[in-house]
């Protein structure tokens, strides 16, 4: 089903949330995955989507997780697709076989420079922007995928024109995307200052901002560095002092989500997140628990035990 359709059924005001993964490199850590994947599928997202490497470079292993997500575990996916560095058969056999595979959802993305390489190129000339990406679905599979596209709330890092990228992202959605998904941001202004642009500009479809729960201090500092993302100072000054400690800056790190995610829903009318889980289960979970999106372990527990009493009873 595509994302949209799932989130017009939804009733009014229902909060709702989507998880990213990426391809594990070693056949343990994917088989690892697969287990969390299933035991996240009781969470309820509203979707999954998993990443696709730069170039091409994990083509196989993002098709198959697709395939099983959708298939075996019944969970919406979208799969993730970049059109540079990469031959057009290559995308054309992707998208056939997530179709086969009922997927309805892609992400149309460009794509960043493979590791090693400075700047992306565009293997075929058909292939430039995401833009370019979005008009081939469109044209060669009609309305059979619902199409995402990436925006910036602080302007894509190689762009010094935040206003120009804005414009390009109507474009995209113009030429067939339909909705948004956010880079990560720790500034909320940013992203409520952002999303008001982006409406006033003309852009309709659902803009789902990326929270990223911090799992780490220095894969934080590498991510937010290399996505050139603002770090408010106080969130730095609060990390410093436990950066050596690994469960302080995850339970900060599920803290921190938790509240981005009720500011925005609270005080700005969001109702959905995607939230980027960096292939991990805990924080994701305690997020939603603390959130009440979800039941906790002991609230389960309880819930079973009275419906247990209850047969006895009856
Ligand atoms: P575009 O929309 O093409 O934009 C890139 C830049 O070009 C922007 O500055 C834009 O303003 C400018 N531009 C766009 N159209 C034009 C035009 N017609 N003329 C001139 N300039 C133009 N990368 C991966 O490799 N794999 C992934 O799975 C992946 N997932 C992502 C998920 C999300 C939510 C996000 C936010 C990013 C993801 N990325 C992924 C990273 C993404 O590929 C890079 O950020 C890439 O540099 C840009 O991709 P884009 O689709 O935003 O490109």
């Amino acid at each position: 089903m595509k994302i949209t359709d799932k989130i017009n059924a939804l009733e009014p005001n229902k909060p709702f949330y989507s998880f990213e993964y990426f391809p594990p490199k070693t056949d343990e850590g994917l088989s690892n995955l697969y287990d969390r994947l299933r035991r996240m599928s009781l969470l309820d997202p509203l979707f999954v989507s998993f990443t696709w490497g730069t170039g091409g470079s994990t083509v196989d292993r993002t098709l198959e997780m697709c395939v099983i997500a959708q298939g075996l575990y019944g969970l919406e996916t979208c799969m993730h697709l970049t059109c540079t560095n990469i031959a057009k058969g290559v995308l054309e056999d992707a998208l056939t076989e997530a179709k086969n595979a009922g997927i309805q959802n892609i992400l149309a993305l460009r794509g960043d420079p493979p590791r090693g390489q400075e700047y992306w190129t565009s293997s075929d000339d058909e292939f430039t922007h995401a833009i370019d990406l979005v008009r081939y679905i469109r044209k060669k599979y009609g309305e059979w995928f619902c199409i995402g596209v990436a925006g910036y709330p602080e302007g894509h890092p190689d762009s010094n024109d935040k206003e120009q990228d804005l414009i390009h992202l109507k474009e995209k959605v113009d030429a067939g995307a339909n909705f948004i998904i956010s880079q990560l941001f720790y500034n909320i202004d940013s992203f409520v200052e952002w999303e008001k642009k982006c409406r006033k500009i003309g852009i309709t479809v659902p803009i789902i901002p990326c929270v990223m729960p911090i799992q780490g201090y220095n894969s934080f500092r590498r991510i937010t560095n290399l996505c050139k993302v603002d770090v408010p100072v106080d969130i730095i000054n609060d990390l410093e002092p436990i950066q050596h400690d690994d469960q302080a800056v995850k339970e900060y790190g599920v803290s921190l989500a938790t509240s981005i995610i009720s500011e925005l829903q609270k005080h700005h009318n969001v109702l959905g997140f995607h939230l980027c889980t960096l292939n991990l289960e805990k924080s994701v979970r305690l997020i939603l628990e603390k959130l009440k999106f979800v039941k906790t372990e002991e609230e389960r527990d309880d819930l079973q035990l009275m419906s247990r009493r209850r047969s006895v009873t009856n």
